[in-house]
């Protein structure tokens, strides 16, 4: 691996570990801000998403991906120091038990934990075959009692994430963690951010990193980061669904193959023109790309796309397996591919070439 990959490797492991749950994305951020924060105006929005504009004239394309996590928030504690929690974002019953999180305590220390079961030894048959609802789980932190976990600053409220470990598959180039939906978009956009504006080269657009908050619950910041960066383009990373699994008929995210372009899902139809554009820009770059139909599942194109009177949007997603869930898996040449596809686009979307994705009078 050359330098720069070691530098990419390094700086996606440092985002998929960062703790972020919605609505607590601070280490995210921190890493966001490091990285562009020379490259360009940097605001937020009141919700906590990053806007780093960079200088220049042509239209204002959005590189949006989302800091957040799916994790969870203390929802109560019992008078035994159990901890009870409700789910930011999708999770499964089935990969929770057992795994490791951490609480960020008001008083500012993580606290370690895992989500507490019963051993084989005192299931009942009936309960052996079901799949536990997360209200019934709590988390373990090892206290005594109530008054030693408020010692510690756990209050009501506080966000949760799943503990993370980064490592290196046996396949070489493939890497399994928490967290790759987002931070493998995080990761895409400030790469291609980073490449197209702080490389020397004459845009003829002017590219617009968004760091979003709480998209896990909703799309939300997405739609409040909009109001500042007023997109005329839209270009959504993500760390999308890998559907190489057992019994999956069609395929359209195989690891590996390069990453995926959305054409759509339930909540947002990207714009028709805009994909085949990007197609043809990935077969000239000698890019490998995958596009999908997605019958489930939503990005933050949802709420980019109906901004003000309309943004052309498009979801570029790197495959990832296992997602929502403590372990994840990429390939991480198809994280470097998505960063060539977005570099090749901004280099090349200019005022016409966006002009003639929403002009209809045909
Ligand atoms: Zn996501």
């Amino acid at each position: 691996m050359n330098d720069s990959s070691q530098a990419a490797l390094s700086l996606l492991k440092e985002l998929a570990l960062a703790f972020g749950p919605p609505g607590a994305e601070g280490e995210v951020r921190q890493v966001v801000h490091r990285e562009l924060a020379t490259l360009g105006k940097v605001q937020h929005d009141a919700l906590g998403s990053v806007i780093v504009e960079s200088e220049g004239d042509g239209p204002r394309v959005v590189l949006d991906a989302h800091m957040d996590e799916v994790g969870f928030c203390v929802q109560s504690i019992d008078e035994e120091g159990r901890i009870y929690f409700v789910p930011l974002g999708g999770w499964w019953g089935h990969v929770l038990l057992a795994q490791r999180v951490d609480i960020l305590a008001s008083s500012g220390q993580k606290i370690p934990g895992f989500i507490g079961c019963k051993p084989p030894h005192f299931l009942s048959p009936a309960e052996r075959d079901k799949v536990l609802s997360l209200d019934q789980m709590y988390i373990d932190v090892g206290a005594s009692d109530l008054q030693e976990v408020l010692s510690w600053g756990v209050k009501v409220g506080d966000p949760i994430a799943p503990q993370g470990n980064f490592e290196e598959m046996a396949s070489s180039g493939r890497y399994c963690c928490k967290a790759f939906d987002d931070r493998v978009g995080v990761g895409v956009m400030i790469e291609s951010y980073r490449a197209a504006v702080g490389g020397g080269d004459s845009l003829r657009c002017q590219p617009i990193a968004v760091a979003a908050v709480q998209e896990e619950v909703g799309c939300r910041g997405a739609k409040t980061a909009s109001a500042l960066s007023k997109p005329d383009l839209g270009i959504i990373l993500e760390g999308t669904p890998a559907d190489d699994l057992p019994g999956m008929p069609r395929r359209q995210s195989v690891l590996g193959k390069g990453p995926q372009i959305r054409f759509m899902d339930p909540t947002a139809i990207s714009n028709r023109r805009l994909v085949r554009w990007t197609e043809a820009v990935a077969e000239e770059a000698g890019i490998p790309i995958q596009v999908a139909v997605r019958k489930s599942g939503g990005t933050d194109a949802s709420t980019t796309h109906l901004h003000g009177s309309g943004v052309p949007t498009i979801v570029i997603g790197v495959p990832a397996r296992s997602i929502h869930t403590h372990s994840s898996l990429i390939d991480f040449e198809d994280y470097q591919h998505a960063v060539q596809l977005v570099t090749a686009m901004l280099r090349k979307l200019d005022e016409a070439t966006v002009a003639s994705f929403k002009s209809y009078e045909e």
